[in-house]
């Protein structure tokens, strides 16, 4: 059955020029791209994003990351794109994440793992509409 996920490239993968490669390797997957844009989050929008890592130790860590420079935000769609994605980004620790997966190639540490993307059903839904609005949606 097809279903949207929500990713983002995030700030290290941008800086470092890899955000043509990381959308590449999505596009390879087969997944589509049904939004994007790219666009420098407010700390206040990234609080709001992962409000429910607020009590973890890096919370604040992982905001001052994600807000340090623009990231690629995008709406993918595909059968299980949910979990094919999570798949092909791999390991949230890069150093734990399996050959062929994009935080393997591009992640830099466990902060700055290069990517985002939903882990369910309703994460997905809440996080396209935190991001985008119908209109922004295509095909
Ligand atoms: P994932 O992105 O794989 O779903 P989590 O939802 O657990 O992982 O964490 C959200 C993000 O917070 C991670 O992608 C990473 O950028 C950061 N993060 C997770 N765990 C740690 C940690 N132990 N130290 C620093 N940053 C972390
Ligand atoms: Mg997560």
């Amino acid at each position: 059955m097809s279903e949207l996920t929500f990713s983002i490239v995030k700030p290290d993968a941008v800086e470092a020029g890899q955000a043509g490669a990381v959308l590449q390797m999505i596009l390879d997957a087969g997944l589509k791209i049904r939004a994007m844009k790219m666009i420098r989050l407010t700390r206040e929008q990234a609080e709001g994003f992962y409000a429910v890592h607020r009590e973890r130790p890096f919370f604040k860590d992982l905001v001052n990351y994600m807000i340090s420079g623009p990231v690629v935000v995008s709406v993918l769609e595909g059968d299980n794109a949910i979990a094919r994605y999570r798949e092909l980004m791999g390991a949230t620790d890069p150093a734990k994440a399996a050959e062929g997966t994009i935080r393997k190639r591009f992640g830099k540490s466990i902060e700055a793992n290069a990517c985002h993307g939903s882990d369910g059903p309703d994460t997905a839904k809440t996080e396209v509409a935190y991001f985008f609005s119908r209109l922004e949606m295509v095909g």
